[in-house]
């Protein structure tokens, strides 16, 4: 995904993209024949959201690229912060848990192999 944080310096500030690494723990209370929540039903839930991004462009929504890509005819996507890696893991936290209502406790994300953060609740 390509985004710019122009609250994050002259270097995060610049056009750019990461291939972010997301992952996501969740705590279930209940199980059934061994199992909480196949996996792949997790995913199902969870890809959707996570992938709205992938190969977009993301920008705050009153950056003023959004009115140049428009212009232009290139496909973006807004949110209503700052595309902070910090930002992006809560939004995504709250989305998988809100809009997914799974029992999500903690995500990382991270930017780089070495670069991540941490959101848990
Ligand atoms: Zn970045």
């Amino acid at each position: 995904m390509g985004h710019r944080n122009k609250q994050a310096g002259e270097k995060c500030g610049r056009l750019h993209g990461h291939t972010y690494d997301v992952v996501c723990e969740f705590k279930f209370f209940k199980m059934t024949n061994g199992v909480t929540m196949l996996f792949s039903d997790i995913d199902k839930i969870t890809e959707p959201i996570i992938k709205e991004y992938d190969h977009y462009f993301l920008l705050k929504e009153d950056d003023p690229l959004v009115e140049l890509l428009t212009l232009a005819g290139e496909k973006y996507k807004t949110v209503p912060f700052e595309t902070s890696a910090e930002n992006m893991a809560i939004w995504i936290f709250n989305r998988i848990k809100n809009e997914g209502k799974l029992p999500i406790t903690r995500i990382e994300l991270g930017e780089t192999k070495t670069s991540k953060i941490i959101y848990e609740e």
